[in-house]
């Protein structure tokens, strides 16, 4: 298999949430399936409970998610390559109330 890149956020179960820990390149917890869809791969991790009660993937669905590009809202898997890159480095604030 090819390397596969994963984000931090997503490395939790799928199934149940729980935290997967990798050692350099070795899953301590789990298992890692990787699910095509279409051109894309989807690394999904489970943990070992979660992956013997049930190896498959249920309720994947993928989403489609729109933000703000120069003035519109675009869903973000039309946007270019550079553009994306630039939407995952985005960090989220929350203002309080008085702001
Ligand atoms: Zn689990």
């Amino acid at each position: 298999m090819d390397a596969v890149k994963i984000a931090n956020k997503e490395k939790v179960c799928h199934d149940c949430g729980k935290e997967i820990k990798l050692e350099g390149k070795e899953i301590k917890n789990g298992v890692l399936i990787v699910y095509k869809d279409g051109e894309k791969e989807i690394p999904v991790f489970k943990c070992q409970d979660c992956f013997q009660r049930n190896p498959e993937l249920r309720n994947y669905q993928s989403c489609e998610v729109y933000s703000r590009i120069v003035g519109y809202l675009r869903p973000v898997q039309q946007w270019h390559v550079g553009k994306k890159q630039e939407f995952q480095e985005r960090e989220e604030y929350q203002l309080s109330k008085n702001a």
